[in-house]
């Protein structure tokens, strides 16, 4: 599937996951290797542009998440923009209520595979549990009622077609046909020829305004190149696309421009057609895709596990910015400092005096690093999250569990004790607020 983007994203990323410390030169080499990649498989050029500058932007002004490093942060950030121009992660797009009638047309041009999908799609949500209906509107090209009736037959799916009435009425005849059939979810298959362009146009106008449907699914064809993205525009400008499906990702086509079209017309893809055989229908779903494209099964874990990150991250900062900071927030905060001066930075911008955060961390060594982590695993839980409770019989135990002096215990509560006072402080300063609320949390 899409082999040569997929081969020469891998190189580019290849090059990244060897590479010893990530700077910017390679930062903006890879970038480049990225949008030579998407360019050759015919990626419109504006879209290219604003992926890579949007990677770069966000690589400048983001760090990673505690455990992480830079490497990750741009393999995520690469992954993350590429799955923005496969649509994003928007829930599957075509989900009929069982039971209640629904009308799904399908449009594009000839070749596309409209017919062929109509059946693939008639197949799925037969076995999906759906009661399907098939009706054929191509009135144009010979032998397309036929082709479709076969397919239905096949799959033994309910079908009308009448090539030698007008379509509005073959429709009305189709509808009544199915219904008595018992199908609820009709799949109206289309003419994708016209003597030119502005009369296709002007009849899958006139078809959408009989049948009415609840959804149009446009098919593209992904061997198309750059005229896929203003085809989809031709369509989209007559009637609303709900949805899109890439046909013919089995083969040797650059994918790119089905991409585009995507990109373009901001509707998610709902399948993906993988084969002429009617279960060669895949259901879309841009993260895994894009995961595949870049061959790293565990990119996607990466990606997943950097999420949770950036979210406990996110939580401990609020619960430290609302005062009901925790002993292990304390220690997560000095820790990821330690890393990249993080929270220091927001208490840098603070015009209270006093203690600051990289005071504390700079004066602490690795050594008491440890040393406090092990004396916090040594409290339970209420103990880390109130510590006003570890009173000296509590001490006691703790240095005895943690194998620390009671002085490495209250020197620990100590500095919490202050830390806290300073962010009870701070929480007073809206400037923070804005911080900890700012884009860079989003
Ligand atoms: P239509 O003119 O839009 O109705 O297109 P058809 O459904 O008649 O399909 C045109 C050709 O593309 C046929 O030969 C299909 O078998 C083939 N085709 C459709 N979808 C796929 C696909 O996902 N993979 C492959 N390899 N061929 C497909
Ligand atoms: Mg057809």
């Amino acid at each position: 599937m899409l082999d040569s983007l997929r081969s020469s994203l891998q190189v580019a990323l290849d090059k990244l996951k060897g590479a010893g410390a990530v700077d910017e030169k390679l930062i903006d080499e890879t970038v480049k290797q990225v949008e030579k990649a998407l360019l050759l498989a015919d990626v419109s050029l504006q879209l290219v542009a604003s992926l890579s500058s949007e990677i770069k932007d966000r690589a400048k002004k983001e760090e990673p998440p505690p455990g992480y490093t830079k490497k990750d942060l741009v393999l995520k950030l690469i992954f993350d923009e590429l799955v923005a121009l496969m649509g994003g992660n928007s829930p599957h797009p075509i989900k009929p209520k069982k039971g209640l009638e629904t009308k799904i047309m399908l449009v594009g041009i000839e070749g596309s595979g409209k017919t062929t999908t109509a059946a693939k799609l008639a197949l799925y949500y037969k076995n999906n549990g759906y009661s399907v209906g098939l009706i054929s509107l191509d009135n144009y090209r010979l032998g397309a009622a036929d082709q479709l009736q076969q397919l239905a037959a096949k799959i033994n799916i309910p079908f009308y077609a009448n090539p030698s009435i007008p379509i509005k009425k073959a429709f009305e005849e189709g509808m009544t046909k199915v219904r008595e059939a018992g199908a609820k979810l009709v799949l109206i298959d289309t003419a994708g020829r016209h003597k030119d362009e502005v009369g296709l146009m002007k009849e899958i106008e006139e078809v959408a305004a009989f049948t009415r449907p609840d959804q149009v699914i446009l098919v593209i064809d992904a061997n198309l190149g750059q005229t896929a993205a203003s085809q989809a525009a031709s369509f989209s400008s007559k009637v609303k696309v709900g949805s899109i499906i890439i046909t013919k990702m089995d083969g040797s086509g650059k994918g790119g421009g089905a991409l585009s079209a995507v990109a373009y017309l901001k509707v998610p893809v709902a399948f993906i057609g993988v084969g002429e055989a009617l279960e060669d229908l895949e259901e879309f779903d841009a993260k895994s895709f894009v995961s595949r494209l870049l061959g790293m099964g565990d990119l996607r874990a990466l990606v997943n596990s950097m999420q949770i990150a950036e979210q406990e991250e996110q939580e401990s900062l609020e619960r430290i910015a609302s005062g009901h900071m925790t002993l292990d927030d304390m220690l997560e905060q000095i820790k990821a400092f330690k890393k990249m001066g993080r929270l220091s930075k927001i208490l840098d911008t603070l015009p209270i005096g006093g203690i600051k955060l990289d005071d504390v961390a700079k004066e602490q060594g690795e050594e008491k690093m440890k040393k406090w982590e092990v004396i916090i695993q040594s409290m339970n839980r209420k103990e880390r999250e109130d510590p006003s409770l570890v009173d000296s019989q509590r001490i006691k135990r703790i240095a005895k569990g943690s194998g620390t002096r009671p002085e490495d215990v209250k020197d620990l509560i100590r500095q919490y004790d202050l830390l806290k006072k300073t962010m009870k402080n701070a929480r007073r300063n809206k400037r923070l607020a804005s911080l900890l609320g700012g884009a860079r949390w989003k």
